[in-house]
């Protein structure tokens, strides 16, 4: 490994092998334990990690290909780096296909720190909107609700029980930039139902065995929090058992249900109805 200046304020450091220990720490993010023994996790795409600096995230490391240097921005966001007390790491396109596990690798990587936020601090009010999902195993799925979340405006999202890893490689390319907006807590059943009985608002669950037409019922003007089922089982009893409401969409067809993040969207665009405008101020 060697150091040296590019046109970046700050040292960056040049790395060609994949032995190098910075390197090897960074590949290992692929596993959950070392996300959370690190408390990190990888954003691809200038885009993304500009836009995580200007929301304030925490960035550990920078990784560049070598074909950005001269890239004004690509030299903004190192220097952006080494200021925050990062490290700015400029490699071999081998190097990032390691790292980010794909050919045609993105030329810019951001390690950043993790952040969930406290399931106390969450303490809805007006017409805020929060997402509970319980179990959620898939990361596509995941990283869909999180983007949609951010999309319709809805405050963010509550993870109950076991579930994917909102900080895998996989959600966050599927949050496409959204795993930066939205605030992800996340909570044992026990603690969510506890919680829930703090929140002064609708719990609008959604069950395939639901009584109620999602569309027959008033959303706006009171907080809401939706409750989505896990991909297999839905919601189970006590889970079920503490909503006002279980909603059902109603289908046609042979399918016996809709996809989680799909049903999700449904009834997130018809929460957020009143205040989903083309033009906000029209
Ligand atoms: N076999 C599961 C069950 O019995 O509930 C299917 C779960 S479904 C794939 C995942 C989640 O999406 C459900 O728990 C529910 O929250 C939501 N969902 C899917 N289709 C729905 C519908 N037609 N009405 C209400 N919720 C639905």
């Amino acid at each position: 490994m060697s150091e040296h200046r590019t046109g970046a304020p700050g040292r960056v450091k040049e790395v060609t092998s994949l032995a190098n220990p910075l390197v090897k720490d960074i590949k290992a993010l692929a596993l959950k334990k070392f996300r959370d023994s690190q408390n990190a996790f990888l954003a691809e795409g200038l885009k993304l990690v500009i836009d995580a600096l200007d929301l304030g995230w925490s960035i550990k490391t920078l990784v560049f290909a070598k074909t950005a240097i001269g890239n004004a921005a690509v030299e903004k966001v190192a220097a952006r780096t080494v200021a925050a007390g990062g490290t700015v790491l400029e490699v071999s396109e081998k190097v990032l296909t390691a790292i980010t596990r794909r050919d045609n690798p993105q030329a810019v990587v951001g390690v950043f720190a993790q952040r969930y936020m406290p399931l106390k601090d969450i303490r809805p009010e007006r017409n805020d909107v929060w997402v509970a999902l319980d179990r959620v195993r898939d990361p596509g799925n995941l990283g869909t609700v999180i983007r949609t979340v951010d999309a319709v405006g809805a405050k963010g999202v509550i993870l109950i029980g076991e579930t994917t890893d909102p900080f895998s490689l996989e959600t966050v390319r599927a949050t496409m930039g959204s795993i930066f907006a939205v605030p992800i807590a996340k909570a044992t059943p026990e603690a969510f139902i506890a919680w829930r009985k703090g929140f002064h608002g609708l719990v609008a669950g959604t069950h395939l065995k639901g009584a109620v037409d999602y569309r027959s019922v008033e959303f706006s003007n009171r907080p809401v929090l939706l409750m989505m089922g896990n991909e297999q089982q839905g919601l189970p009893d006590n889970l079920a058992e503490i909503c006002d409401r279980l909603l059902r969409i109603p289908q046609a067809g042979r399918a016996d249900s809709l996809n989680l993040a799909v049903a999700t969207g449904v009834m997130l665009f018809e929460i957020r109805r009143s205040a989903l405008k083309l033009d906000p101020e029209a």
